[in-house]
């Protein structure tokens, strides 16, 4: 870790709870990921899956650790199914920025169990987009995926 990130970590709560030097309601844990209950849920159920070491966003986190961070995500929205919960949907949520809503700088998925009526509503206006448009789109996308080193 950089001396800035190891800051950031000494002041992070995510940090403090996967060393658990924080109190969390876990759930999971594996040496590479922990899962704990969403302090303020959207619903109850919401729960976190963070990568153990410190990362702030998508940027930071390598292949290996952010496809286990999915995949245990996967395991929590199946476990949330199967269990007394008995939620009726599941939204699989990661806020990457400030500007996508993101407020604690530890990389974090949110699994949120959804109930009927349980109120939670993501409003967005959309328009359909031109086909010239789409297609600059793609072509900005697939040069950034040509020129990604992985
Ligand atoms: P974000 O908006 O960054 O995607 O979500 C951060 C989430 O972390 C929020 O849902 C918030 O309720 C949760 N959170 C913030 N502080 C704590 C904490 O100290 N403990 C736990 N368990 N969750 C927290
Ligand atoms: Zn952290």
């Amino acid at each position: 870790m950089t001396q800035d990130t190891t800051s950031a970590a000494q002041k992070c709560i995510f940090c403090a709870i996967a060393a658990r030097q924080a109190e969390a309601s876990v759930v999971y844990e594996d040496e590479t990921v922990v899962a704990f209950m969403d302090l303020n849920p959207v619903t109850p159920g919401h729960l976190l899956v963070v990568p153990r070491r410190h990362a702030v966003g998508l940027e930071d986190l390598d292949r290996a650790t952010s496809a286990h961070v999915w995949s245990v995500g996967h395991d929590m929205a199946r476990a949330l199914r199967r269990s007394s919960m008995a939620c009726e949907g599941i939204n699989v949520m990661l806020c990457d920025g400030e500007v996508a809503f993101q407020t604690v700088f530890h990389f974090h998925l949110h699994v949120v169990p959804r109930y009927a009526g349980d109120g939670w509503t993501l409003k967005a206006e959309t328009q359909e987009r031109e086909r010239a448009l789409l297609d600059s789109d793609a072509q900005a996308i697939k040069d950034a995926i040509a020129s990604t080193s992985r």
